[in-house]
């Protein structure tokens, strides 16, 4: 994955992509779960995260109470040790949050603690979710950061601009 390029390409298109999740909080063509579905299943045939990690280098995780212990004790550590060691809270949101990014679990651009990592890492980039425009936010905040969530929402784009007339 090129992220210099991606970077380049995902400012140029910024503003596009915005106002249309901007217009799918007010309006949600019809079929848009199946519409959803089938262009993502475009997307992971042609973006692979094992060559991005853009995420992990980027962005922090909210670890939840259960994912520090299940973390913390297969690290070999104590909750608070883990605490201690790599996090701090936020004080607006009260999530635990990475000090450092990278994360310190990336390695060679791979998750080295892929089978324990935070839930919020397993559920990254929220495509799944539904509805779907619940989470336009989230979605405007990671086009430029995620080569997944720009290309869907590039995609869905066109496809919504050629079947519904927008
Ligand atoms: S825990 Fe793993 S998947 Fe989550 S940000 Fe760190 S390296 Fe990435
Ligand atoms: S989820 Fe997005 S940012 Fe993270 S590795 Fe995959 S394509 Fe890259």
């Amino acid at each position: 994955m090129d992220l210099k390029a991606f970077r380049k390409k995902a400012s140029a298109k910024k503003a596009k992509l915005t106002a249309f999740l901007q217009k799918l909080d007010d309006i949600v063509p019809e079929d848009m779960p199946k519409l959803v579905t089938e262009v993502d299943a475009t997307v992971w045939r042609d973006v692979d995260c094992t060559t991005c990690a853009n995420c992990c280098k980027t962005m922090t995780p909210t670890f939840t109470p259960k994912d520090i212990k299940r973390i913390s004790a297969h690290v070999g550590m104590t909750a608070a040790e883990f605490k201690e060691k790599w996090l701090h809270k936020e004080e607006d949101t009260g999530d635990w949050v990475n000090d450092n990014q990278p994360c310190q679990f990336l390695v060679n651009d791979m998750c080295s603690i892929y089978e324990v990592r935070p839930r919020d890492c397993a559920e990254f980039p929220h495509h799944y979710k539904r509805p779907f425009d619940m989470y336009n936010d989230t979605f405007i905040q990671n086009l430029h950061r995620c080569p997944a969530t720009f290309t869907l929402v590039e995609r869905l784009e066109q496809r919504v601009r050629k079947e519904y007339e927008w």
